[in-house]
């Protein structure tokens, strides 16, 4: 399994881009840089989505990547979230006012895009990847993914607060490899952080000692850049090897 990092922080500026996954080319985890920094080549072989929520940092370009890519494909993209999420995400972006409807618009013999509703937590397999979600402390609906192939896995939290459910399922993985993990803010605004579902380094160790996978890199994303350089001194203090995700970094988890 081939995991490529774009973007990896919370918000756009000329040296960050709000945070993604893409899996072996073809599944991603959320939107951001999906259309800002891939080819338009790449952007076509896209043919999975799958969103944590629908905070605009996560599902903002899915827009341009669904423009981009509506006459180029063979076969719906495929959205997917689970209910709560999704629904917003129609209701607000895709509702023929903010940006087209595109499952309503065909390019052949098939809509742009296809809707896929999930259930609150669950299982799905893509191909050789099987994917679980559970849901995460953010103040919208929301939810981070364990996702395994026979050879590893990885975890994406997505945004999310001190939390239990994600890491008993990260507790579950066979060979995890990688966690990507947000910290938002810096300890001093642990209050803000607390009331908008966030994580502060602080916080963070708190959550990484429900992890009992050593091994695991931590790939701590959804820095915001304005307290880049402030999160980065107070992760100094976690007791395990971490990195703060830059996007553009690509891991081989076989
Ligand atoms: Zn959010
Ligand atoms: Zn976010």
């Amino acid at each position: 399994m081939h995991v490529r990092v774009f973007g990896g922080s919370a918000a756009n500026v000329a040296w960050a881009r709000s945070g993604c996954l893409l899996v072996d080319d073809h599944v991603a985890f959320d939107s951001g840089g999906l259309a800002s920094e891939l080819s338009l080549l790449e952007q076509v072989s896209v043919d999975h989505v799958l969103l944590t929520h629908a905070h605009l940092d996560h599902i903002g370009e899915l827009a341009f990547l669904v423009d981009n890519v509506m006459t180029a494909r063979a076969a719906p993209l495929k959205i997917w979230a689970p209910g709560p999420v999704l629904d917003l995400v129609r209701q607000h972006l895709f509702n023929n006012q903010l940006w087209p409807d595109f499952s309503q618009i065909s390019s052949g013999n098939h809509p742009v895009v296809e809707f896929c509703p999930l259930e609150s937590e669950g299982f799905l397999a893509l191909g050789r990847l099987k994917i679980r979600w559970v849901r995460t402390c953010h103040p919208v609906f929301s939810v981070g993914y364990l996702v395994e192939d026979t050879n590893g896995s990885f975890l994406y939290t997505g945004d999310t607060g001190p939390t239990e459910a994600i890491w008993a399922l990260a507790r579950e993985a066979s060979a995890l490899r990688a966690v990507f993990v947000e910290t938002a803010f810096p300890n001093r605004l642990q209050d803000l952080a607390m009331t908008s579902g966030h994580l502060t380094p602080s916080l963070l160790g708190n959550e990484l000692a429900k992890l009992q996978t050593p091994e695991a890199i931590i790939n701590v994303m959804h820095v915001k850049p304005v307290y880049h350089d402030e999160i980065a001194r107070e992760l100094q203090t976690l007791p395990r090897p971490w990195r703060i995700v830059a996007g553009g970094e690509r891991l081989s988890l076989d």
